[in-house]
């Protein structure tokens, strides 16, 4: 492994943008940094020489203005999302480091721009600063640029803790074990074994022929997360539904896609679709998907039109639904597409 000096179509571009694995203490707690570049080869040259002969080359993009995750907003993912596809011929693979926070929706949002990838996207952070005693921002490293560096690998993955996740079906998991993602409803694509990336090719997305690049640009429109708890009044819901700049709504449901049978509630939703607000339901179990048939009270799903979000996580449901609504598309395709599985968002895993 080098780094190297400018692009070469066997390297990895690095895009660094901010994130845990980047920050230095303040005074008031730990802030993003720059210099990451010098900081990861640095870091990178600790690892055994027989580790790092095996990395591939990289080169390193950073942010002017790197930040803490927690502030990232689809813009960002926008313009990173564009980035990736101005350089897409010049590298072998991406490896985007990002905050924690919001690194599962970063994936997701860059899954449905970056339709039809024919190399890996992987993003990865860590849980403890670059210089930190026992940080895993080392190994996450290596283990992405040696996932960033698998022709068998042809989406946008999530790497850390050793396990490479599909992008769009990865959550945060956990605050600050280093396993810190998980994908309940899609198995590892790969992991690190003795320090050798392995990667499980038929749970992969398979070549589907050139990219379809699909970028966000301009402003998003208006997506919601409404998830439910016991007690929910419809007024509340209202005064969120009836706003004329909101475009689609994300329901978060009771298992299986159940709603309570509140008429009041019930009757804001139903209007809200009426009015062509594009909403689509999730559950609030974090394994396995909904099924609007199997209850009375799951029936009124299909009654007032909420599209059946399947097992989509609410990260990729939401970016999802934010996609589709930023692009032209008549209300059947907008339909169609959420429906169907663009990049292996959804479905079950059947071996
Ligand atoms: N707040 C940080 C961020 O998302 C957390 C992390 O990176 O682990 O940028």
């Amino acid at each position: 492994m080098s780094v190297a000096t400018r692009d070469s179509p066997s390297s990895i571009l690095v895009i660094y943008t901010g994130g845990t694995i980047g920050m230095r203490n303040s005074d008031r707690g730990l802030v993003a940094a720059g210099d990451f570049g010098t900081r990861m080869a640095a870091a990178l040259s600790a690892l055994p020489p027989g580790r790092r002969s095996e990395l591939p080359d990289y080169v390193v993009w950073e942010s002017p203005a790197p930040i803490d995750s927690s502030s990232a907003t689809p813009e960002d993912w926008a313009t990173l999302a564009a980035l990736i596809a101005e350089r897409y011929q010049d590298h072998a693979g991406f490896v985007v480091i990002h905050g924690t926070d919001t690194l599962a929706w970063c994936a997701s949002s860059l899954a449905f721009q970056l339709q039809g990838l024919t190399k890996p996207v992987i993003v990865t952070g860590s849980q403890k600063p670059l210089e930190s005693d026992d940080s895993d921002a080392i190994t996450n490293l290596e283990a992405s640029l040696a996932f960033a560096a698998q022709t068998a690998v042809r989406e946008v993955c999530v790497s850390f803790g050793g396990h490479l996740l599909r992008g769009c079906r990865a959550r945060k998991w956990y605050t600050q074990d280093a396993l810190g993602f998980e994908s309940p409803n899609w198995p590892l694509l790969g992991e690190m074994v003795d320090h050798c990336p392995i990667i499980y090719t038929p749970r992969c997305w398979p070549a589907r022929g050139a990219p379809r690049f699909e970028l966000d640009s301009g402003r998003p429109p208006v997506v919601i997360r409404l998830a439910l708890w016991p007690g929910i009044r419809a007024q509340d819901v209202a005064r969120w539904l009836e706003d004329d700049s909101l475009r689609g709504v994300v329901i978060e449901c009771w298992g299986s896609g159940n709603l309570p049978e509140d008429d009041a509630l019930l009757g804001v939703l139903a209007r809200a679709s009426a009015e062509g607000k594009v909403m689509v339901a999730v559950s609030q179990c974090p394994v396995g998907g909904i099924n609007p048939g199997a209850y009375a009270t799951g029936q009124t799903l299909k009654e007032i039109d909420i599209l059946s979000g399947d097992d989509m996580t609410p990260e990729a449901a939401h970016s999802k639904l934010t996609h589709l609504l930023g692009r032209d598309l008549s209300r059947e395709d907008l339909r169609h597409r959420l429906l169907t599985s663009l990049v292996g968002e959804r479905g079950f895993f059947t071996p």
